[in-house]
């Protein structure tokens, strides 16, 4: 199962989630320390290569 970073804003820290790829993509991430849905995915590697994609 694929690891994911998030950055919470409400308890204003990085947290790191392990989901299934298809719950990632539908959005579905939940702070494990807050239960927020504010979670900003952090950009690493896995999304920078598909930025240049055209
Ligand atoms: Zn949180």
């Amino acid at each position: 199962m694929p690891t994911y970073e998030y950055f919470c804003p409400t308890c204003n820290q990085a947290v790191t989630l392990q989901m299934p790829m298809s719950q990632h993509d539908r959005g579905e991430a939940a702070c494990p320390q807050c239960g927020g849905h504010e979670l900003r995915p952090q950009v690493g590697t896995f999304f920078a290569k598909t930025s240049r994609k055209s």
